[in-house]
């Protein structure tokens, strides 16, 4: 058993892309459904990327049965496998994150795994490229469930798979950028912590239910104490 167990988002807490998912999107979309800039205007923070592509699929008036779907899926993972590798808008880690993770893996009473909305292929891709994937234990994908609030669940039955458990759910922390994150936290009785390195301020994270909010993991020291107190 470990004191806590520490679920990260990835995309606007850890790391931003640069827009790699948007464009590897953009160009599956476009290949497979034939309509050009289909993410256009979609709301991506926080949502998975199921969701996000069932309301471009909407927005486009295109009907996609399961099959259509798998093979967008898989188009998308190969397309984003070429595009991490160009440069984009704030492409790069958060403020502090590789030392936070680093300092995390040398606490024997933690483990982090992953909540994400990313597809999981994609977000193994990117958390290599950032050379951040060895940090991670376990984790819940926007394949697992199309909504967020179930895979806070989902990723604590697979850290217990691996035989990481917790005295109970509120012992397990969820770490991320938007008011979603925080929700899914909340739906599982997890606790929360936000950061407001991606979409949302402080202020706006602050109106959430979150249990804290820090500007970024610039402060090792602070941020380390209040994952392993809250
Ligand atoms: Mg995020």
């Amino acid at each position: 058993m470990v004191a806590k167990i520490l679920l990260f988002d990835i995309d606007g807490t850890l790391l931003l892309s640069g827009r790699a998912g948007y464009r590897a999107l953009t160009r599956a979309f476009e290949e497979l459904f034939g309509v050009k800039q289909g993410f256009d205007g979609v709301p991506v923070a926080g949502m998975t990327d199921e969701l996000i592509l069932t309301d471009a699929l909407r927005r486009a008036g295109v009907v996609a049965d399961r099959v259509d779907r798998e093979r967008f899926h898989r188009r998308y993972c190969d397309l984003f496998g070429e595009e991490i590798h160009f440069p984009g808008p704030r492409k790069g880690l958060m403020p502090g994150v590789l030392t936070l993770l680093d300092r995390l893996s040398r606490v024997d009473e933690v483990k982090c795994g992953l909540v994400t909305g990313n597809f999981a292929h994609p977000a193994r891709i990117k958390l290599e490229h950032f050379d951040l994937w060895r940090f991670f234990h376990f984790g819940a994908y926007g394949d697992d469930a199309p909504v967020r609030d179930e895979l806070v669940s989902i990723a604590v039955a697979r850290a217990e798979r691996k035989g990481v458990t917790v005295q109970g759910a509120h012992h397990v922390v969820v770490i991320g950028d938007t008011p979603l994150d925080v929700q899914c936290a909340l739906a599982a009785g997890a606790r929360s912590v936000a950061v407001a390195t991606g979409t949302y301020d402080e202020v706006a994270l602050r109106g959430t239910k979150a249990d804290a909010v820090v500007s970024d993991f610039g402060e090792t020291d602070t941020v380390v104490e209040l994952l392993l107190d809250i």
